[in-house]
């Protein structure tokens, strides 16, 4: 078991699945760059998501929306007035903290040293602390009164507790007067609002009923106070969005539905069921614009979090956007003859934090033959590469024959031909890749009488079989699946 993000971290890095952006310069915080197996990993998933939210379903439609959008969508949305955390500066090192988060780690640390009576106060503490109003009085207070200190200088010299807007704010073009709140133009910190301003445009020409669904995979921007957790926390990254519009009075079913299907995924993804729980939020904690909503959480090396949210976000966007913008979005049922405002229920995954979700998920060591083996036993769909091939040495007949099944499958297969090293050392090599077959040319496959033969070796138990050439196909897809 994983106890910490350090051994995925390094072997990320390692293996070119994902580098600090700006690397050579000392990187940027919390901003990461995906490598070569990076960006296959992470295409595959958000291909499979892809097709197992838009393709499936007959009423599902996908969008891509831009980054930048009209000001007032994030007046409208509310992202302006209330997308904030609660930060605090510690006064000496003139380090900043999320103060949610610096109690939480106070009452982590407490739980370490066997202080539970303690720490349950304290977890009390945070529950009632105000949801919008007063927070951050309330929180100032508890860090006060339980002395929390930095976690890194130990100094207790803390500054109020302020709200910090976590959007990322530019200008357009060159008549802007550099400060003005009026034309400040966003990244924007969630999709979802280029899915609700495209509801009406969507709805017009995809000929679509309610109950229909808009999914989109985009970038998102937050200035995160805390970003010290790799791709679990970043400023930029990558959301797996789908609203799903629905008649008020369906919505609580729809909900319960989608939590489920939602989690159906994460165990199809390959997820160990023990890993993956649901989280539902308190009503009392509940973001301005939801009904109801939960989390799906994994268990991270760093404790349970959430990797997914769904949310019953009621009429509150449509109406909202209605309101600024000016126009009808509604939607007109003829069977009923009814007008009426849907509710959306909103599927929300990270694909960053299911990258390393995946990747903490599949990672294990294991003892074989007195050495510690690393492998990833991803699953083979989303496998950056399936299929290694080696010739086992450098000789001309086993290399013709290794490149000739490498551009045969390259037709069908990511494929990585390699003939450095021992083959212990490529078996390995591949393993830590996740590779999930490999395939080795040797002298007793092409030697031997008849058709020739190679050895296909299974990741996970490292069993090996003889097939002969012109099954290779067959045989890979066949293990493909199972
Ligand atoms: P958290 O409470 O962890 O900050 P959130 O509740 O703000 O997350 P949502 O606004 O519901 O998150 O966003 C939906 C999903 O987007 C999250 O479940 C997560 O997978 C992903 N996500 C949100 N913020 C980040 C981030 N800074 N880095 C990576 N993924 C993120």
């Amino acid at each position: 078991e994983l106890d910490s993000l350090d051994k995925i971290v390094s072997l990320a890095k390692a293996r070119g699945f994902i580098f600090q952006s700006s690397d050579i310069y000392g990187g940027l915080g919390a901003v990461y760059d995906y490598g070569p197996l990076g960006v296959e990993l992470k295409r595959n998933i958000r291909d499979n998501w892809w097709k197992a939210m838009t393709q499936k379903y007959e009423n599902i439609v996908g969008v891509d929306a831009a980054i930048f959008m009209h000001p007032d969508v994030w007046k409208a949305s509310g992202h302006v007035e209330g997308f904030n955390d609660p930060m605090i500066d510690d006064k000496q090192s003139k380090k900043r903290y999320r103060a949610d988060m610096l109690i939480e780690g106070e009452i982590a640390k407490l739980r370490s040293n066997e202080k539970f009576e303690e720490a349950d106060e304290l977890q009390q503490m945070l529950d009632t602390a105000g949801s919008r109003e007063g927070l951050c009085e309330d929180l100032h207070k508890i860090i006060m009164e339980n002395e929390i200190r930095a976690p890194e200088s130990g100094a207790f010299d803390w500054t109020e507790v302020r709200q910090f807007n976590l959007m990322f704010k530019t200008q357009f073009g060159a008549t802007s007067s550099g400060s003005g709140e009026e034309d400040a133009v966003y990244l924007r910190p969630e999709t979802a609002q280029g899915i609700f301003v495209n509801f009406k445009n969507v709805m017009d020409t995809s000929r679509q009923q309610i109950p229909f669904g808009i999914a989109q995979v985009g970038k998102a921007f937050r200035n995160e106070v805390v970003a010290r957790q790799f791709v679990f926390r970043m400023r930029e990254f990558e959301q797996m969005e789908m609203q799903y519009f629905v008649e008020p009075g369906t919505d609580a079913e729809q909900y319960d539905r989608w939590l489920e299907e939602r989690i159906a995924w994460h165990k199809e993804l390959g997820i160990r069921e023990s890993k993956l729980r649901t989280h539902p939020h308190p009503e009392d904690k509940l973001a301005h614009y939801a009904a109801a909503a939960a989390d799906i959480q994994y268990e991270y090396p760093i404790g349970w979090q959430e990797v997914e949210g769904i949310h019953n976000r009621t009429d509150f966007d449509l109406t909202q956007h209605a309101e600024h913008s000016g126009k009808k979005l509604e939607f007109y049922d003829q069977q009923q003859q009814k007008r009426y405002t849907p509710y959306v229920i909103e599927t929300s995954v990270g694909l960053d934090r299911t990258v390393l979700m995946v990747l903490c998920d599949a990672y294990r060591e294991e003892e074989v033959d007195g050495d510690t083996r690393t492998v990833l036993k991803l699953n083979p769909e989303i496998a950056p590469t399936k299929v290694g091939i080696f010739p086992l040495i450098k000789k001309d007949k086993l290399q013709d024959l290794a490149h000739k099944i490498t551009a045969d499958l390259r037709e069908d297969y990511n494929v990585l031909y390699d003939e450095s090293g021992s083959i212990g050392k490529r078996y390995r090599r591949q393993d830590e890749a996740g590779t999930p077959f490999c395939i080795t040319v040797d002298f007793d496959g092409v030697e031997s009488e008849g058709e020739d033969t190679v050895t296909i070796r299974y990741r996970d138990d490292m069993t090996q079989d003889r097939v002969p050439v012109s099954r290779i196909k067959e045989v890979l897809s066949e293990k493909m699946k199972s």
